[in-house]
């Protein structure tokens, strides 16, 4: 903070919906900025991309409350700059499409602060595209006008003839609470009652929804819809069974539970939402650091150059070996002299993040791979550093013990997660679940722990069904009386998407 230079100002468009609308200048801008101010359009994921002592102030409406006052924005943002911060004014879409941008940029420009625009995805076009509707088209659309519907006293203060009149497209912001003034309207001012017509609510998110009707029933049809939606009237309607790409995808309006640990979801979150699906973070597991074996370790890494091999059988092994080196104050080149074998793909991915290629990846990510691709590499001179998980199999261990000596350490192990941000069981008791994905026969067990007793009652009412990664894990499921719905043919994180998939297909 400094007082005496006052900060700017930037009007920021945060999109529309879907959180990666945000433009590169708006995440920019976002992740240095002093304050952020936004509303209720805004997706509340934006503000991850704030620093975390960003002081962050909601101006929008809540239920039963009323937004700030326009002119209160106004002096707010610039007493915060007049403070000496820069701001991020975040709006939903882009902030100059009946966002009030010009209105605060007018009162910043007028007490000499310095502002900037952003413009954002606005809704008008992008939510739009999102339904699967262009908002222009050469076969029949050359125009479109966008339209506010919060018909202040009455409707009078648009021009429905011109309105009524239009060959281009139609689109009415803010218009649900009128729609049927809106419709009525346009008819009576000559429009065709059969001009195709739709509603399209929270374009762009997994909640999305989308009626299409005509001009004459769209109010009806739509009446279930509430705000933030769009009406677009005209032609271009009639492309939506053409150009939809987000609304049919497999797991569109389907919430899946993930079960993994925090550190360890994000492949898989990723794929089910890039296939249309919501998720709920549902950890079960995490992993805990042995300090004692932490301790050991780092004796060993004292004496690093006795050793011949190191092994690293897992993501989580590989990041507390290198936590343990750092306290050692060496770094990867501790590692010169030693032949590095990696368990699998996502270990070896792991170590190349830390500049060492492993010598060895065996071809199947299991213990008997490992032991077939390094055993012909051994002697009984040779003497290996093994840091691993406490629950691992024994088999590893005791296949390379019988040619040179091994210093396994079991250095963490999984324990249940407690700690949880969503209450799974109400959503469950709600019917609002409907894929809950098993990764391991460990998570199967702790999820039964952590929702209790009533779990398999419970799973069964509540219509959800449990997808698992494979044979291990599916007999876990059995054991706690949960269901088995789906099995992944290939026991991956990629089998398991596909399975569901299949299992998304079918039920069509
Ligand atoms: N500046 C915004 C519009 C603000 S006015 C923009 O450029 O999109 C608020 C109106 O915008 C809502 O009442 C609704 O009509 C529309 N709107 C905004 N986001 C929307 C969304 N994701 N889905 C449907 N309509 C949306």
């Amino acid at each position: 903070m400094n007082s005496e230079k006052a900060g700017k100002v930037y009007l920021v468009g945060g999109g529309c919906g879907n959180p990666e609308f945000l433009t590169i200048r708006g995440k920019k801008l976002l992740s240095r900025c002093d304050t952020v101010v936004y509303d209720a359009l805004v997706n509340p994921a934006l503000l991850a991309y704030a620093p975390e002592n960003c002081e962050r102030i909601y101006v929008g409406k809540r239920a039963a409350n009323h937004a700030l006052p326009q002119d209160e924005i106004n002096a707010l943002l610039v007493r915060l700059a007049k403070e000496g911060k820069d701001v991020v004014r975040l709006k939903g879409g882009d902030p100059y499409v009946f966002g009030r941008g010009g209105e605060e940029g007018v009162a910043l420009h007028k007490a000499g602060i310095a502002f900037e625009e952003v413009p954002g995805i606005t809704s008008v076009i992008g939510g739009l595209a999102y339904a699967g509707i262009p908002i222009t088209h050469r076969d029949c659309a050359s125009s479109f006008q966008v339209v506010t519907g919060h018909l202040k006293n009455d409707a009078a203060h648009l021009d429905w003839k011109v309105l009524a009149a239009t060959k281009g497209t139609l689109v009415f912001l803010m218009g649900m609470k009128n729609i049927e003034k809106i419709t009525k309207s346009l008819i009576e001012n000559g429009m065709d009652p059969k001009t195709p017509a739709a509603v399209v609510r929270e374009a762009s998110t997994p909640r999305q929804e989308t009626v299409v009707g005509e001009l004459e029933n769209i109010a009806e049809k739509a009446a279930h819809l509430s705000a933030p939606a769009l009406i677009v009237i005209g032609k271009v309607v009639g492309l939506r069974e053409d150009l939809r790409f987000f609304d049919n995808r497999p797991f569109f309006g389907k919430r899946f539970v993930v079960t993994r640990s925090r550190a360890q979801a994000s492949k898989l979150v990723e794929k089910i939402e890039e296939e249309g699906g919501a998720t709920v973070m549902y950890p079960t597991i995490r992993i805990q650091p042995v300090d004692s074996e932490m301790e050991r370790l780092k004796k060993a890494i004292g004496h690093i150059g006795d050793y011949s091999h190191l092994i690293l059988t897992s993501v989580n092994g590989v990041a507390l070996f290198f936590e343990a080196l750092a306290d050692c104050r060496k770094d990867a080149r501790a590692l010169a002299g030693l032949t590095v074998t990696a368990i699998g793909k996502a270990t070896a991915g792991a170590l190349k993040k830390h500049g060492v290629t492993p010598d060895i990846v065996p071809k199947q990510f299991v213990g008997e791979a490992l032991v077939d691709a390094l055993a012909p590499e051994l002697s009984p001179s040779d003497r290996i550093l093994m840091p691993r998980s406490k629950n691992a199999r024994a088999y590893v261990m005791e296949a390379l013990s019988k040619i040179c000596e091994v210093d396994e350490i079991k250095i963490y192990e999984t324990l249940r997660e407690d700690r949880t941000d969503v209450d799974v069981p109400a959503l469950l008791k709600a019917h609002e679940v409907d894929y809950i994905t098993f990764t391991s026969s460990t998570t199967a067990r702790y999820f039964a722990e952590k929702i209790g007793p009533d779990c398999a009652a419970l799973m069964k009412e509540s219509g959800a069904k449990c997808a698992s990664i494979g044979p291990k894990t599916s007999e876990q499921l059995k054991k706690l009386g949960l269901p088995v719905d789906i099995q992944a043919k290939t026991y991956t994180i990629d089998g398991l998407v596909e399975a569901i998939k299949e299992d998304c297909i079918n039920a069509h």
